[in-house]
């Protein structure tokens, strides 16, 4: 099965599928971001949130019927709740120009070095984000090793829309660009710090995001040139860094803060992750690392301390599978702790004095 008939069978699956109240799944408008890439398929299924526990065998029965189509080898179904309204975030911005005027705040990701977690930690704080009703986009920008495409199971070239402008892909309701999608990691090795940020910014450009309450950028590891480049040539509301307890790490991520500073952009936080292992036999918990140091360190250099994030299997499973755990599960032990961390994150940004805020100084 290919393109427009695998997703009419998809549809016409779910049109057989009946909801408790009456009336077809399929027909309900309740279904979003249906795709259907190399045998798999992911869809969200809106609910408000009281329906959380009549809607799972419904999602159950959709998962089923899914996978038993021919070309389907895997199907993740969602259940999402919009919450009440989310904190107001899209500021007015009048320059009709500005490609990224639709887009409340960009937010860059960042960490002192590679494999700290910085794309994973992205992915699932958009997905708490998400959750908690906000309209979110990720721009892979580690264009080194983009990882996007991997953890949240994207395949296949992005589409052009209106005005030749690139389509971003939707998965688990985020808008997502990854560079990985557009330039082969061989081409972009060689790039150096100006090339990398014209890309980009000529990247964010020619997407066309819509509207959006927050956009994640995963910034590319480390605090050399391009990185530089880049925090200073977009339009960033913050930047959070990623960091494991480690100390070399730490030291890593001091050098990022003030990388971020040396541009004026604000630091909205360190996240600590892989900050403790949690057993998957026993679920006893070890601090490996040792523990505190990066919120220590936080308060040492004054910048908030978003959260701890353990080390667990879940975690790696869901990124690899490109089932991000906070997708699966949002409301989870560790989708609960993403949610908190973009409380804290968001709670950061609206609280951040006028003076610091790019663009309105
Ligand atoms: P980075 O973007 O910093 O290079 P990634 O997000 O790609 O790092 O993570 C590197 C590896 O570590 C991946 O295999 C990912 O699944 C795993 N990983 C990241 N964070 C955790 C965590 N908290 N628990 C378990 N595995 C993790």
């Amino acid at each position: 099965m290919n393109g427009s008939d695998s997703l009419d069978a998809l549809r016409a699956t779910l049109g057989a599928i009946e909801l408790p109240g009456g009336g077809s799944l399929g027909a309900s408008g309740r279904v979003a971001g249906l795709s259907h890439a190399g045998g798999r398929v992911s869809l969200s299924i809106q609910i408000a949130p009281e329906e959380a526990q009549s809607f799972a065998p419904v999602r159950d029965q959709a998962e089923a019927a899914l996978r038993a189509l021919p070309g389907v080898t895997s199907v993740f179904a969602v259940l999402t709740s919009e919450r009440p309204a989310p904190p107001k975030l899209t500021p007015e911005k009048p320059a009709k120009t500005d490609p990224l005027a639709g887009i409340g705040h960009v937010i860059a990701v960042a960490s002192g070095k590679g494999g700290v977690g910085k794309s994973t930690t992205t992915v699932n704080l958009a997905l708490a984000l998400r959750a908690q009703g906000l309209r979110v986009g990720i721009l892979d920008a580690d264009i080194y090793g983009p990882s996007l495409p991997t953890l949240l199971g994207l395949h296949g070239k992005p589409g052009l829309g209106q005005g030749r402008k690139l389509k971003p892909m939707q998965a688990y309701g985020l808008q997502a660009m990854s560079m990985g999608l557009l330039v082969e990691p061989e081409t972009a090795m060689v790039w150096r710090g100006p090339m990398i940020m014209s890309a980009i910014t000529q990247m964010m450009a020619d997407v066309d995001w819509g509207a959006l309450d927050v956009l994640l950028v995963d910034m590319p590891p480390g605090t050399g040139d391009a990185q530089l480049a880049l925090a200073q040539g977009t339009q960033l509301a913050g930047a959070v860094i990623v960091s494991t307890p480690q100390d070399l790490s730490l030291i890593d991520a001091r050098r990022g803060i003030a990388m971020f500073r040396k541009v004026d952009v604000p630091i909205l936080g360190i996240i600590e992750n892989m900050a403790h292992f949690i057993c998957p036999d026993c679920g006893s918990s070890h601090a490996i690392f040792g523990q505190g140091g990066a919120e220590a360190e936080a308060e040492r250099l004054r910048v908030p301390f978003l959260g701890a994030v353990p080390l667990t299997m879940d975690l790696r499973a869901g990124s690899d599978s490109g089932q991000p755990v906070t997708a699966r599960d949002p409301d989870g032990p560790l989708g609960r702790i993403y949610q908190q961390i973009a409380r804290t994150m968001l709670a950061g940004l609206t609280t951040m004095p006028q003076a610091q805020r790019p663009g309105q100084t």
